[in-house]
This record gives C-alpha cells, sequence and structure tokens, in this order.
C-alpha cells in the first residue's frame, strides 16, 4: 500500500475524513487533484467521492463550516468553497449507456465501480480519507505508472469508455495538450488513437457547448497545436471544424508549392500563446500611459481564449481564395476578407457566443494583415493612423498576432520581417502618444450638424462627418475641435448648405 504523505494535510481533508467517520460513509479524495498532486502542478478544485450520499456528506461539512452548500439534485452533487477552493461531492456511481445519449443510467456503487466508470487511469486515481489509512493511494488501473510514463489510458476498454461518452476523446486531447510541458510529454495510448478514429462518429450525440467548452479549454493551453494536431490526426476535427481541414495539405504548379496552411495555423496558435506568456510576465507590447493618465493597455494576468481563437481562424479564407498566376505564383488575395465573414458561421455551428467576444475574433481575422502591409510598404504616418483607428483598443492583440504570424524556413527573411515590424511598433508608439487615434471620437456629431443647419438625418451628414475623419487620420488637420469645425462649416458650405443661426 502506497501512503502518500503530505498532500492531505490541508484542514479541510481532516474535516471531511471526520464528518465522513461520524455519518459512517467512507470518503476519498479523486480525479485531477489526486494526478495534480503527484505531478506537483497546483490544482484548482478537490473533487470527494463518498460511499454514500455526497449531498448529505457536503450539507453536514456545510453546517460544521458555516460555509453555503449549492446543491445539484438532479446530478446528485454538491459543491462547497473553503478558502477559495471549490470542493465538489458525488456519491459513488455505477454507470449503463444507452447507445444513442451520453446521459447515463445511475445507480449507487462503490468506490471500485466509480474508478471504473472515469475516463483515464490517470484521473482514476483516489486518496483514501478514512483514519485508519488516511492517504492511501487506490490505483486499480495503474495510474501512478501511467502518470510517470506520461502516458493517456482509459480504464476500461477504450471502445467502451469513448462510444459510451464521446466527449471522453476530446479530454484524452485536452489532457495530452495541457499535461505536456517543458520535457514533459503526454502521448495517448496506439489502440485509444485507433478507437478515436473508429470512434469518431459518436461525436454527434454531444452537445457543440460541450465540445466548444473542451475546444477553448486546449486552446488557452501553452502548446495548444499539440491538441490540434491530435484532433486532426484522429479525424476529431473534421467532425468540430471541417473548414480547419481544409486548410491542409499544398499543391504545386509548374514546380511552384504554397505554404501549408494548416501547419502554418499551429505555428501560429504556439507563437500567439508563447508570445501572451511572456507578455502575462509583463512585457506588453506598448505599456505606456495617455497624457491625461489613463492607461491604455492594462496587462493580461490569464491568457485570452479569444486572441488564440483570432490565432486558429487568421487564414481560415485561404482555401475559397486560393489561385494560381504563372506571373506572381499562388495568391490568396481577400482572404482576410472572407474568412472574417467565416467566424459568424463557425462560432454559430460551435452555439458559441454572437456577441462582442465573436466581433474581436472578425475584426482581428480582417486586420491580420494590415501591420506587415505596413512593413512592405513605407510607413507613413497616416497609414499607422488608420491603423489605430481601425484596430482601436485591440490594436496590441492585432500586433501580436501579427507577429506570430511571420513564419518562413528562411531565417533571413524572418529576421528582416521582425525588423520592419519593430519600426512599425515604434511608429504606433508615436502616433499614439501624439495623436490618441486608438479612442477616436469624431469631434463633429450627426446631432450637431443637424442643430446647425436645421436638416434631418441624411446622407450629407455622414459625408460632412466623413471628411473631417479623414482629413484628421491624413493628418491634414488636428484632432481638434476648432480645426474639426472649421472644416466641416467650409465643406458644408460648398454644398449649399446654411446654417440656421447666424450666432453659432
Ligand atoms: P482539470 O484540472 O482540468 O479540472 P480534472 O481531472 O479535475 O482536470 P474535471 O473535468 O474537473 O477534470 O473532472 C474531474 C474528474 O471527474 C476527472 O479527473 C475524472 O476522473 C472525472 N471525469 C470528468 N469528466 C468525465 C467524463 N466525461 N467521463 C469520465 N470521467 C470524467
Ligand atoms: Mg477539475
Amino acid at each position: 500500500m502506497t501512503v502518500t504523505q503530505g498532500f492531505l494535510d490541508g484542514k479541510i481533508f481532516h474535516i471531511v475524513s471526520g464528518t465522513a467517520r461520524s455519518l459512517g460513509v467512507r470518503a476519498f479524495v479523486i480525479g485531477g487533484y489526486v494526478r495534480d498532486c503527484f505531478l506537483g502542478r497546483p490544482s484548482k478544485d478537490i473533487d470527494i467521492v463518498v460511499e454514500g450520499s455526497g449531498i448529505e456528506l457536503a450539507e453536514a461539512i456545510g453546517e460544521k463550516l458555516h460555509a453555503n452548500v449549492s446543491v445539484f439534485r438532479n446530478f446528485g452533487t454538491a459543491m462547497l468553497k473553503y478558502k477559495g477552493v471549490e470542493v465538489e461531492f458525488v456519491g459513488a456511481r455505477k454507470e449503463s449507456y444507452r447507445y444513442d445519449s451520453r446521459k447515463p443510467i445511475i445507480e449507487n456503487g462503490t468506490l471500485e465501480d466509480d474508478q471504473k466508470r472515469r475516463d483515464f487511469t490517470i484521473n482514476a486515481m483516489a486518496f483514501s480519507l478514512q483514519e485508519e489509512d488516511y492517504g492511501a493511494l487506490v490505483d486499480p488501473f495503474g495510474g501512478i505508472r501511467d502518470l510517470a510514463a506520461g502516458i493517456i489510458r482509459t480504464p476500461l476498454d477504450p471502445d467502451v469508455t469513448y462510444s459510451d461518452d464521446p466527449l471522453r476523446m476530446i479530454r484524452a486531447v485536452r489532457f495530452a495538450t495541457k499535461l505536456s510541458d517543458g520535457d514533459r510529454k503526454f502521448t495517448i495510448v496506439p489502440e485509444s488513437l485507433e478507437s478515436m478514429r473508429r470512434n469518431r462518429g459518436r461525436l454527434e450525440i454531444l452537445s457543440k457547448e460541450r465540445i466548444a467548452d473542451e475546444l477553448n479549454k486546449i486552446l488557452v493551453c501553452p502548446r495548444p497545436s499539440i491538441g490540434f494536431s491530435l484532433l486532426e490526426q484522429t479525424g476529431l476535427l473534421e467532425y468540430i471544424l471541417p473548414q480547419l481541414c481544409r486548410l491542409k495539405g499544398t499543391e504545386s504548379v509548374d514546380g511552384r508549392g504554397h505554404k501549408e496552411n494548416f501547419s502554418h495555423t499551429l505555428e501560429v496558435l504556439d507563437n500567439v500563446a508563447a508570445a501572451e506568456i511572456k507578455d502575462i510576465a509583463g512585457c506588453r507590447l506598448n505599456d505606456y500611459e495617455y497624457e491625461n493618465g489613463v492607461p491604455v493597455s492594462k496587462p493580461r494576468t490569464e491568457p485570452c481564449v479569444w486572441l488564440r481563437w483570432a490565432a486558429l481562424l487568421h487564414d481560415i479564407g485561404k482555401p475559397a481564395t486560393k489561385r494560381y498566376d504563372a506571373k506572381s505564383g499562388w495568391t490568396f488575395h481577400g482572404h482576410e476578407v472572407v474568412g472574417a465573414r467565416m467566424v459568424p458561421k463557425i462560432f454559430k455551428s460551435l452555439k458559441m457566443p454572437l456577441n462582442e467576444k465573436m466581433k474581436y475574433v472578425e475584426k482581428l481575422v480582417l486586420l491580420h494583415l494590415r501591420p506587415i502591409a505596413l512593413v512592405t510598404e513605407e510607413v507613413t504616418d497616416s497609414a499607422v493612423r488608420r491603423l489605430l483607428f481601425d484596430a482601436g483598443d485591440d490594436i496590441d492583440d492585432l500586433m501580436l498576432l501579427c507577429n506570430a504570424d511571420i513564419t518562413s524556413k528562411n531565417p533571413r527573411k524572418v529576421e528582416k520581417l521582425r525588423h520592419n515590424f519593430d519600426i512599425v511598433r515604434q511608429k504606433l508608439v508615436e502616433v499614439e502618444a501624439k495623436d490618441a487615434i486608438r479612442n477616436f471620437k469624431n469631434p463633429i456629431t450627426g446631432e450637431y450638424i443637424m442643430e446647425l443647419y436645421g436638416i434631418p438625418p441624411c446622407r450629407e451628414i455622414g459625408e460632412l462627418k466623413e471628411t473631417v475623419k479623414n482629413a484628421i487620420l491624413d493628418g491634414i488637420i488636428d484632432n481638434d475641435f476648432g480645426e474639426a469645425d472649421r472644416l466641416m462649416r467650409q465643406r458644408a458650405s460648398e454644398m449649399g448648405l446654411v446654417p440656421v443661426r447666424k450666432d453659432r
């Protein structure tokens, strides 16, 4: 018997242990917490399994601690928060599945029954909370061995585990992605990968929300490419995001090929993740303040899943726009426009929010070529102002994405682009500090024009506002009401408009 020292020293474990004893039930710590103890990773929640009622045990503990207990009767679970940690209680279960649903028929069971229904051996380990063998590891499927070897394996025949609940296939990918860090690699065993390939059609019984939830968790990992390669290899990606599969492959005409866009996309995604981690450590692109003291960019404290989506989808419009021309070779003209248009459809297909988060992804996909286009052209103040105006507060993320998009096998080319990119970045900082375009608001409003000339909403108003906006962005006038008003009145007079009141 392995008795583990130190992992269960926390007061909460002793309280659970004592309360379970007084109720006459056996309780265990199970799942992610146990796994993360051995991996030396921080765990954000604790799962307790009870041979009896999880809800009753949670309520008894809640009373002792004067803590609120959330009860989910439908699921037979209860949760309480102890010092910021979520502690979840569930009765040990025996599950059987119907073929057409991932909702199991549940019966009360023993710890062993419960361990059998867990997804992976490394997630099926438990620590005893009984006084007589406090801290003993209960590991019937060799989870500790698989953890040491970096292996993801199902406790039962993978065809059974995956067919019962197909979400487990994506979870396998998620754990392979999340637990691989630095030199430690986690791989899915070959028989499990084959089973995933065989059972991929079972994804159909899952709700899109659950799939999207897992995708988001894969995306925020330090190297999300691991997950997307696995999804592709196992054929799961074809069910989840077929548009991404279309990026695969390369074609060649007259000996001229083009970039393999799937692997390029994954490289960009990893680059974004790496840059974001650096960012979180405090290296924001342009961490400066406005003159009036309002901070313009708040350094992130955690990865932004939407920025990762933007990276994943930045080239999604390429297959539809691919052309070969004998003179210029392969082109993907307008792929950013087509790609941006595909974003809402993809979000909808995964039942993801169609709100400002989606708009953000759309915007980044649409603008992802702009900073690099500046690199290859002359970097004028006017072009930089327009970029700032279009990107607004998302300029830092756009620059991060664009920098991550510089991938080439030719290191000299990469170095040159990076150098030019730094010039654009510097210019952005200068122009922004001078002109504060990022939060640009037209100093001339529609209401002002209507009142001044006594006119109803009409095309001329839009034209006048546009004239002012362009003049500011092109640096013809300053971002200032007086100058803007003078220009607007001059243009209005050319249009034949006369102010209704002389004194205004
Ligand atoms: P994380 O650190 O990401 O929360 P976790 O292992 O705690 O990882 P959860 O999704 O919180 O993962 O689930 C807790 C435990 O419940 C898992 O360790 C696993 O034992 C079990 N589990 C969760 N979902 C499933 C599932 N679909 N099928 C089987 N077991 C599952
Ligand atoms: Mg968990």
